[in-house]
């Protein structure tokens, strides 16, 4: 049987990685943001390319769930209507702690060119937003730019720490 020794102080290249337990937890959890899909019109449809082949949101670990309970981020792609912010704020409210909301186009954040009594006027009313994109609609390179955007901050943080809400862009 052949016998190959493997030995790591003479080629430098000792097996070990030294890190602190906040940049361990913080590239985890930055590393792996499920994104909570919350299409409500158009913009939807570029939050859905984002996740098909040829922007592929999986290279960044961020897979889209159907369930609050499994998600980290909630993208809210659209138009909110006021008979609808009731359950936008029910299953923001059923996301488990820490938890970023990126409000994508111009109707989620200030209600666009629907200045009507039936139109939240950003989502910002319901729930508190860390990101903005601007546009009519976005496009999946934006919302890809606004993901990485959020990876930096989480990693910018501690990794247990009260949560306090600020806008990042
Ligand atoms: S911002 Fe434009 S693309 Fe997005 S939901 Fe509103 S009208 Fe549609």
């Amino acid at each position: 049987m052949a016998k190959f020794e493997v030995n790591y102080v003479k080629n430098n290249n000792i097996p070990v990685t030294l890190t602190s337990l906040d940049k361990l937890l913080n590239w985890g959890t930055s590393n792996s943001l499920w994104a909570m899909t919350y299409g409500l019109a158009c913009c939807a449809i570029e939050m859905m390319a984002s996740g098909a082949s040829r922007y592929d949101f999986d290279r960044f670990g961020t897979i889209f769930r159907a369930s609050p309970r499994q998600s980290d981020v909630m993208i809210v792609a659209g138009t909110v209507t006021k008979k609808h912010a009731e359950f936008v704020r029910r299953l923001y409210d059923q996301m488990p702690e820490p938890k970023w909301v990126i409000s994508m186009g111009s109707c989620a954040n200030t209600g666009g060119m629907f200045n009507t009594y039936a139109t939240v006027q950003g989502v910002d009313r319901i729930i508190p937003v860390d990101i903005y994109l601007p546009g009519c609609a976005p496009r999946p390179e934006t919302l890809q730019y606004a993901v990485m955007v959020l990876q930096q901050y989480i990693r910018s943080k501690k990794a247990i720490q009260s949560p306090t809400k600020k806008r990042l862009i």
